[in-house]
């Protein structure tokens, strides 16, 4: 039986990072069903476990590889290894700003391995995702409506396989709201156009993420506020699984498991 590692898991150790990980690691368990798992909340274990591993699945909401891990899953890719990427594996460590209440995201060697970087992200919406012709969106149509966090990536390779889009001309956040970046470095030469997965060819190997998949729960949630497409009232959904209630992102995930 083909094996494969999950991550699922918030920083610091054992902290959900406002995303229900139980639902994740449980919904992404029942798609591992054909391989045999092995499970870890973070990355600090993941020597024991990759090598023997022909998959890697991360979601994880502060968990970062160290330079030395990004070189070895880099290594790991270029000799075969696949790596399917979700959510919050494009953020890591944020910095706060000097004098100011508000933090930054850093730019780690895990971002150059994973291909992307995560500036920040609006408030929960609806939104429409634009999906690209390829064997990984198979099955799923060419766009569908989605209720998510739309993550502002910064995609760092230029070379990758884009296979979702949307388009929004400007971070609709109110000021003050998430984290602050210096320059708007998501938005394509078009002024609109987001990149919200791809696929990244390392050797023989590749990392597909996918910066869809919010899940809260009234335990685990940590969002302020909502735009009034989730919620009329702008509160935010006590329990919120998003783009894991439907068929186009269960579709995504199955087939990036199965490439
Ligand atoms: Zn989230």
């Amino acid at each position: 039986m083909a094996r494969a590692h999950l991550v699922c898991g918030g920083y610091p150790a054992g902290a959900t990072a406002g995303h229900d990980m139980d639902y994740a690691r449980r919904r992404l368990l029942e798609l591992l069903e054909p391989w045999q798992t092995t499970v870890s909340n973070d990355f600090t274990d993941l020597a024991k476990y990759l090598p023997q591993c022909e998959l890697l699945v991360t979601y994880v909401a502060g968990p970062f590889l160290t330079p030395e891990q990004a070189d070895e899953v880099e290594h790991w890719m270029e000799t075969g290894g696949r790596w399917v990427a979700l959510h919050g594996t494009s953020g890591g460590k944020a910095a706060r700003i000097p004098d100011s209440k508000r933090r930054k995201m850093v730019r780690q060697e895990h971002h150059r391995a994973l291909g992307a970087f995560f500036l920040n992200h609006p408030p929960l919406a609806q939104f429409t995702v634009d999906v690209a012709s390829s064997s990984l969106t198979e099955g799923v149509p060419a766009s569908f409506d989605v209720q998510d966090e739309m993550y502002l990536i910064e995609v760092q390779d230029p070379s990758v396989e884009v296979l979702l889009t949307t388009k929004m001309s400007k971070d609709p956040s109110p000021e003050g709201f998430g984290f602050a970046y210096d320059k708007d470095t998501s938005v394509g030469p078009d002024g609109e156009t987001r990149v919200l997965g791809y696929r990244r060819p390392v050797g023989k190997g590749s990392v597909i993420y996918y910066a869809l998949g919010h899940c809260h729960s009234q335990a685990t949630n940590m969002q302020p506020i909502v735009d009034p497409s989730v919620s009329d009232d702008g509160r935010s959904p006590p329990q919120f699984r998003g783009p894991w209630a439907s068929e186009e992102y269960t579709q995504l995930l199955r087939n990036a498991l199965a490439a």
